[in-house]
């Protein structure tokens, strides 16, 4: 897949042929990865943040935000409700925090959640930038996957997005050194951030490509109105971005192939049923949020974050239904583990 091809395939404007592509995709999937759809319940742990992102609602700076930290045990109730729900694996997400009380508290989850469901609980992390020393912590003690986007792989684009303490390199080291310790990897980008080409969400794909990564999460960029990037005019319209969205999982499917590829709550958040069309253009991941309720406005990445008063037996119920009325099955007790990880490891 070249990356004229795949500028090609983001272009799609005519709807026949847009269908078509959603299609070829769907069928990569289905071959690849089968129909069946693997669940991880998100913990979103804290919303407190030590960095500075100008796009995200939780930066260190925005002082519109309640800051929360739940209790180790608020967690690990949470996670446990996701595996007695026979959800596979959950995902401990919070702001970015490199603190030794921080980590050791994540280690104490992690130990837990792994020792009450008898090790069959996946646990999968996206806690930012961390040292060596404490990726290898945290695997050691039982979490095995990884989420640290990479955001965008336009290095202008990343300067103007972030900080300058917070570099590109920097992040793509931290990938490498994720992938060193053992952790199936994940990554992915936002999708119509402001002044991004679809040149470079094709070379965000390659890269993918090259990096030999195992997981993917990606989602429209969504305003948050207390960031500085809340004030820059001329944004795509969010139904352009909701589109895109699906353009570069069909596209990304279609060039990876054998990874699993998450259809994330941004998706949602444009579109009520955005993450069945997720799955329908080539997803095959969905992260049902299982956060107790009384935290989730505050965990505030962008505006108008759906479920925020919807409790996570409630969504379970309704996923289900949406799930199976296009054709698809849960994978139910199982890590649903990325193809692709073994493979490149011949694990
Ligand atoms: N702090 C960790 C994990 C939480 S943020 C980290 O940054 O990795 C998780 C993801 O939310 C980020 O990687 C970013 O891609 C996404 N995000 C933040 N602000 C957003 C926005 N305004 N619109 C869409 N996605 C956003
Ligand atoms: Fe913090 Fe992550 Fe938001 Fe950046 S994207 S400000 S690291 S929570």
């Amino acid at each position: 897949m070249s990356l004229q091809n795949i500028v090609s395939m983001l272009g799609i404007e005519d709807p026949v042929e847009l269908d078509k592509l959603f299609e070829e995709a769907y069928e990569t999937k289905l071959k690849y990865v089968g129909n069946k759809v693997y669940l991880r319940g998100l913990i979103e742990f804290s919303n407190i943040c030590d960095k500075n992102c100008y796009y995200c609602g939780i930066r260190r700076d925005s002082s519109s935000v309640n800051r929360y930290e739940m209790s180790k045990q608020e967690a690990v109730e949470e996670g446990l409700w996701a595996f007695k729900n026979r959800y596979g694996s959950v995902v401990i997400q919070a702001g970015e925090r490199t603190d030794r009380t921080f980590i050791s508290t994540i280690t104490e989850i992690i130990k837990e959640l792994r020792e009450k469901s008898d090790g069959w609980l996946g646990i999968t992390l996206s806690l930012g930038e961390q040292e060596r020393e404490t990726y290898e912590e945290w695997f050691a003690t039982g979490a095995h996957r990884y989420l640290l986007r990479v955001e965008t792989t336009n290095k202008e684009l990343y300067k103007k997005c972030h900080p300058q303490s917070q570099s590109f390199e920097k992040r793509v080291e931290a990938l490498n050194i994720l992938k060193e310790t053992g952790y199936q990897v994940g990554t992915g980008v936002m999708i119509g951030l402001p002044g991004q080409t679809l040149e470079d969400l094709a070379n965000d794909i390659l890269f993918f490509k090259e990096f030999d990564i195992d997981m993917i999460g990606m989602g429209p960029y969504i305003v948050h109105s207390d960031t500085p990037f809340s004030k820059i005019r001329n944004l795509n319209k969010p139904e352009d971005n909701l589109v895109l969205g699906l353009k570069m999982i069909a596209a990304t499917r279609l060039t990876l192939k054998d990874v699993n590829i998450a259809s994330t709550t941004a998706l949602q958040t444009l579109a009520p049923d955005g993450r069945e069309m997720g799955l329908k253009a080539g997803a095959n991941v969905i992260m049902p949020n299982v956060t107790e309720t009384k935290y989730r406005e505050f965990y505030s990445l962008y505006n108008d974050k759906p479920n925020t008063d919807e409790n996570a037996e409630t969504a379970r119920v309704s996923l289900e239904k949406s799930i199976e009325t296009i054709g698809e099955t849960i994978g139910y007790e199982e890590w649903g583990d990325s193809p692709h990880f073994f493979k490149r490891t011949n694990a």
